[in-house]
């Protein structure tokens, strides 16, 4: 189907907030800043956004800030309630007055509160006065906890220390006389309904329950169902309890925050930890309810706006907008929570052997239910966006797989590595792009291995020349599916699932396949470090095309000189809308770049640096290379000013002897030329900067530059001058561009490798030219200001070194 729509093919600086518990444990919050763009520009204003994956915060909540209406629609019952819960609660004072009646509620006789601190009781164990144990310690299969934490308000610093002792006699008695399947436990399995698969699955998860844990779990719902009238403070109230069903079961590790339930053959599968933490329900209960209605107050959306977006019908939808569900942290807790909040009715067919799924398989069933879905009742020109938060290969490729088997062509994939500020295990981000497609017609015939691998050869190659150095693994597998998806190739694979491959496999074995049988077709494998799987991937014939790298720095700093000061904000979405689609830069890259050439106010805002302006950059690079051509000739080289330099203006310290660089050598000199010093030397050799040469047959070359865009001088240049014993290489770096060269080394290995193989030595432009105006030095007094870090800035070290 075709489009008109100008689709967004730069990425978007992401950026989330962190959601409280239990908010946090449906996934994270949709980023907004993305959010705002996409439903800007692929759905009207007071449009509809379908997000079929829903939760709090999710891409329905995410889109009102950018004035379209969302709806939260979900497979799963939980996440789309849990949203409407949040949306319809009353205020929070009556939430809080909820609490209270729930704490007071004498459902069993004594008020709950006293119920549940009679229940978790202990003793401390130093001053023996009354304690509330907050979690008791167990080792695996035994029959009684071996340790209780609590904190005491005699002994420990006003009761705030967490103490940490082992169990009393009391404390083993009071654990030994709750029985194992008492009143709470077939309340627990009633809940689940009557369907014996039902029970069954019930019965395992109330076993992963202590006695007193399912007690205190089901007197507090059954206190919130039976004191709270109001249907909003209720529900706000239960979902709260999604925290303690979480955390207090026996798969929460001493270390852990709750592990994901994995359904197995409609069992729960236990855990393997071997000490588990028996946390008081009742307590994580309490601070969840405070720590949600304090984090509500702070973060207002329950508008009528988005109220009335529960409302809406789907069928409206101009936009289908989701959250890849990379992380499913609840996963059979879904289930369980469903029956246990929601009632039986809603509780899914068995995740019969789910348990077993790879996760990747999982995210690509879930996404692809749920677009399918959303094609279904979505607007026929509606696109589809899937925000990939943790985007590694396999994901990515899930991900584009789901949306072929959902009915959608994909358009673009945009990925970001370290696309997260701070990188909190989620080294890169991907969006990508869907139209609809024509519904999928299940005779589709097979596709060929050998177009499929010639698509995906050919996508990695486009990208390795689009950005002008070796791509990484993610790079490539986002090229290759773009690169099938334009082919039409997406399709077959997505519906090639036969045999027990699925087509996750299918797709991830073409791609290995093809790039490993690259050699043949120019596609070559450059190591990234020592492990033999971390490789990019380049061409052999490679043009010298500019790297990204050397681009995305000249374009920071086109950026910084452009504006006076501009927020770090404005300025990452500057240089992203520079490089679209698979020339994507790095996050990393980008602020490294603008943390070389900028400093930052006090307000944070971004200003060049005064020595970086054009300006000031010319006027120091000529003296540089004025004090080079003077030192050349002291030292009894002849000298050759390069091509691009030779016009500049010579520096004030200079202009008693001519006007420009060109005027400060000889006519001899620039008749001679180097070139007949350096065997087989092409052209290249007019453009290096200055050449010393004709002392002992002996050519230095010199690169100055201000900038860290290496590649020009060592490979566009250096590699047209053949190595000779008697050629030396030097590039020349204005001082503050040090770290930026470190990290261009350090990101490229290939370019590090011709560093190393051609000899180049780096040298910085204050210890060059300290020597440079000494007249008593001679050549051995260079090598102690070679390098990045050159022996004269460290602690007096003398090296000696033969020419
Ligand atoms: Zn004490």
């Amino acid at each position: 189907m075709s489009n008109q729509r100008e689709r967004i093919l730069s990425f978007v600086p992401i950026e989330t907030i962190p959601l409280p518990r239990p908010l946090n444990r449906f996934g994270t919050a949709f980023p907004t800043a993305l959010a705002e763009i996409y439903a800007t520009a692929y759905a009207p204003r007071r449009g509809v956004v379908l997000d079929p994956l829903a939760h709090p915060w999710s891409a329905a909540d995410a889109v009102e800030s950018a004035d379209r209406r969302g709806i939260a629609k979900s497979r799963e019952p939980l996440g789309e309630w849990a949203r409407a819960v949040v949306v319809l609660a009353p205020s929070l004072d009556e939430v809080l007055a909820g609490f209270e009646r729930v704490a007071d509620s004498v459902l069993v006789g004594t008020p709950h509160r006293v119920a549940m601190r009679e229940l978790y009781a202990s003793h401390c164990a130093t001053c023996h006065g009354p304690v509330v144990v907050e979690a008791f310690l167990w080792e695996r299969d035994a029959p009684v906890p071996t340790k209780k934490a609590f904190r005491c308000g005699v002994c420990a610093r006003e009761g705030r220390a967490l103490l940490i002792e082992p169990v009393d006699n009391e404390d083993e008695e009071r654990t030994r006389r709750l029985e194992p399947r008492g009143m709470a436990y077939w309340q627990f399995v009633e809940r689940f309904g009557a369907d014996p698969a039902a029970q069954a699955l019930a019965e395992t998860v109330a076993a992963l329950y202590t006695p007193r844990n399912i007690t205190a779990l089901m007197a507090t719902l059954r206190a919130i169902e039976t004191s709270v009238g109001d249907a909003g403070a209720q529900g706000l109230l239960k979902l709260c309890l999604l925290e303690s069903i979480v955390a207090g079961s026996r798969l929460n590790a001493v270390a852990g925050h709750g592990t994901p339930l994995r359904i197995d053959k409609g069992r729960a599968r236990r855990g393997h930890a071997s000490q588990t933490r028996e946390v008081n329900i009742w307590l994580e209960y309490e601070r969840t309810v405070r720590e949600l209605v304090t984090w509500l107050a702070q973060h207002e959306h329950r508008t009528p706006a988005v109220r009335g977006g529960l409302l809406l019908d789907p069928g409206d939808a101009d936009l289908v907008l989701c959250q890849a569900p990379v992380e499913d942290a609840l996963g059979g807790w879904s289930t369980v929570a469903s029956a246990l909040l929601l009632g039986a009715k809603t509780l899914r067919p068995m995740d019969t052997g789910e348990g077993r799924l790879a996760s990747r398989e999982r995210l690509l069933r879930t996404l692809r239910a749920a677009l399918i879905e959303a094609h279904r009742v979505s607007r026929p020109e509606a696109a589809a966006v899937v925000f990939v938060p943790q985007a590694d290969t396999a994901t990515i490729a899930a991900c584009v797989l789901a949306g072929a088997g959902g009915g959608y062509r994909l358009r673009t994939i945009l990925y970001q590595r370290d696309a997260h500020a701070g990188a909190y295990g989620a080294p890169a981000a991907a969006v990508c792009d869907f139209d609809r497609d024509v519904p999928l017609l299940r005779d589709q015939s097979a596709a060929d291995a050998g177009l499929i691998e010639d698509a995906i050869r050919a996508g990695v190659r486009d990208a390795v020349l689009a950005r002008g150095e070796p791509v990484r693994e993610e790079v490539a597998a986002v090229a290759a599916l773009q690169s099938l998806a334009a082919k039409g190739l997406l399709v077959p694979i997505a519906l090639a699932r036969a045999g027990g491959v699925s087509e996750l496999e299918l797709f991830l074995d073409h791609f290995k396949s093809a790039l490993a049988d690259g050699r043949r077709t120019g596609i070559t494998r450059v190591p990234l470090s020592d492990d033999a799987d971390d490789v990019a991937y380049a061409i052999t014939e490679a043009p010298d095309a500019t790297p990204l790298g050397d681009r995305v720095e000249w374009a920071v700093w086109g950026l910084l000189s452009s504006a006076r000061e501009v927020d770090t904000r404005s300025l990452l979405r500057r240089v992203y809308g520079l490089f679209r689609g698979i020339e994507t830069p790095d996050r990393e890259l980008v602020e490294r770049c603008v943390a070389a050439y900028a400093t930052q106010t006090d307000d944070g805002r971004w200003r060049l640096l005064d020595q970086d302006a054009l300006v000031a950059r010319q006027a120091s690079q000529a003296q540089v290379l004025a004090e080079l051509i003077d030192a050349g000739h002291r030292l009894g080289f002849k000298v050759h000013v390069g091509r691009d330099v030779e016009r500049r203006a010579v520096p004030q310290s200079h202009q008693e002897r001519g006007r420009a660089l060109a005027d400060l050598v000889g006519e001899a000199e620039r008749s001679s030329g180097a070139s007949r010093f350096v065997r087989g030397a092409s052209d290249a050799l007019d453009f290096v900067d200055c050449v010393w040469y004709d002392k002992g047959r002996m050519v230095f070359l010199w690169q100055v530059d201000w900038t860290a865009r290496i590649h020009r001088s060592v490979v566009a240049l250096g590699e047209a001058i053949p190595d000779d014993d008697r050629v030396f290489r030097f590039l020349a770096v204005a001082d503050e561009r040090t770290g930026l060269v470190h990290e261009k080394l350090r990101r490229s290995p290939a370019l590090a490798e011709v560093v190393r193989r051609r000899g180049w030595r780096f040298v910085k432009w204050d210890p060059l030219r300290r020597w440079l105006r000494d007249a008593q030095a001679g050549l051995d007094g260079l090598e102690p200001v070679l390098g990045l870090e050159p022996a004269v800035e460290q602690s007096g070290q003398q090296l000696a070194f033969r020419w």
